[in-house]
């Protein structure tokens, strides 16, 4: 019998009754024979009211003093964590990111892990002790504290597995797998039995946040099986696999959205070359990551250009484009706040052009206007006014059957 990872997130962890049914899962798993590592969330609302309380001495709290603030709330869930197992006699020991030596690099609230010294888990394992992990953290080479952006307790459990070569990567939660859009949003998604890497990463990378996007792509680099699961209910959740033999018929595999957006549009710039870089060059040097991006047609020798930053930078950036825009003397600068990014996904788009158009014609139906569109390959995104949301995803979901077994 391998190893195995289980990680579970913060409603799983919630309080000290789910914490000690999470003992009992976790005993049941070494009992059956397997080498068990977990990796745990802070308890649910806990990272959360730890920015708060940063935010309320005001000014922008020094990134460094944040990260050292923020995984705090993992270290709790580990001791307690360990003191149930202890209670029910289980052996088991709790590490901090930086005692495991999760190595990251330096970028604060947002750090990449560089690599995992995995002795003195192996250690634990083979003394018979379940080892206990705290997520969303590392260290970096200077010893600083850091943390992997939020919901990085996935991306710690996946590059643990990676690291022990477990056979399996286990994310328990509060949802029972994979659907086919959020379940809160549209009670009739479908729960998917499998989906491909390909698919998870671009719903993961669309605004799904069932999956962190980097826990994703690191099963995808070091083929790590991964699956989604319930805390609180028994089922297989959901296999994330490599290959597309066997997958389930449909062509659309599901519905992400994204509330983080917003959009800024700077009107009438010279229509010539270089204007994209005099506009997107001071955002990009501001740190700013720009999402979608469209240029009109010029009608007389000018252009209006529109683009969509994550909801935080805006404010930022729109600061940014008033200052190019006096410089480029562009008619105007406009922006909007409220908006929301809507995304098909599948890889049966690649072959059938009649998906956009179905898209657009349920979204007409119901009267919601698009305000930009972007494609690819596997997905078809728009941007829309944040009120349509629900509707927006509701209207998707039935235009392609996805609560139905057929497929589509
Ligand atoms: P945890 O605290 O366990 O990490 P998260 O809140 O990060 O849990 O992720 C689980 C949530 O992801 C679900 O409660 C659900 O609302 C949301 N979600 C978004 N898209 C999907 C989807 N396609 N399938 C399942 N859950 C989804
Ligand atoms: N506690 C962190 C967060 O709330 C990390 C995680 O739960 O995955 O984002
Ligand atoms: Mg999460």
């Amino acid at each position: 019998m391998g190893l195995i990872v289980q990680k579970y997130g913060g409603t799983s962890v919630g309080s000290i009754e789910r914490i000690q049914a999470v003992a009992q899962k976790v005993k049941a798993t070494q009992e059956k024979g397997h080498q068990v590592v977990v990796v745990v969330s802070a308890m649910s609302g806990e990272t959360n009211r730890l920015i708060a309380l940063a935010h309320e001495i005001g000014t922008s709290p020094a990134p460094r003093e944040m990260d050292v603030l923020l995984s705090t709330g993992e270290q709790v869930t580990i001791a307690l964590l360990c003191m149930a197992l202890h209670k029910i006699g289980a052996s088991a020991r709790s590490y901090t990111g930086s005692q495991v030596q999760i190595l990251t690099d330096n970028a604060h609230s947002k750090a990449r892990i560089r690599g995992i010294d995995g002795v003195r888990v192996s250690g634990d394992l083979q003394a018979g002790r379940i080892v206990v992990i705290a997520g969303f953290q590392g260290v970096d080479d200077q010893g600083n504290i850091t943390t992997l952006g939020r919901g990085g307790s996935d991306t710690t459990a996946v590059a643990m597995a990676a690291a022990l070569k477990a056979q399996e990567c286990q994310i328990f939660t509060d949802v029972d797998g994979v659907y086919t859009t959020d379940p809160r949003v549209e009670p009739k998604a479908r729960k998917l039995d499998r989906i491909t890497f390909e698919e998870m990463l671009e719903m993961a990378s669309l605004g799904s946040k069932v999956l962190q996007i980097r826990a994703v792509e690191f099963a995808g680099k070091y083929n790590v099986p991964l699956r989604v699961l319930s805390s609180f209910e028994e089922g297989e959740g959901t296999l994330i696999t490599f290959e597309d033999e066997g997958m389930e018929e449909a062509k659309i595999s599901g519905i992400a959205f994204n509330r983080d957006e917003a959009k800024l549009t700077i009107l009438g710039v010279p229509d010539e070359p270089g204007v994209a870089y005099s506009i997107l060059g001071p955002v990009s040097n501001a740190n700013i990551e720009v999402d979608m991006i469209i240029q009109n047609i010029a009608e007389d020798d000018t252009t209006d250009f529109t683009f969509t930053v994550h909801r935080n930078d805006y404010p930022q950036a729109l600061e940014i484009l008033k200052e190019t825009s006096s410089i480029l003397g562009a008619r105007e600068v406009s922006g909007n706040e409220y908006i929301v990014k809507l995304s098909l996904v599948g890889v049966g788009m690649r072959s059938h052009s009649g998906i956009a158009s179905t898209m657009f014609e349920a979204l007409a139906r119901e009267g919601i206007n698009i305000l930009m569109i972007s494609t690819s390959e596997i997905k078809i995104s728009v941007v829309i006014d944040e009120k349509y949301l629900e509707l927006g995803v509701r209207a998707l979901h039935d235009a392609f059957n996805l609560a139905g077994e057929l497929p589509v």
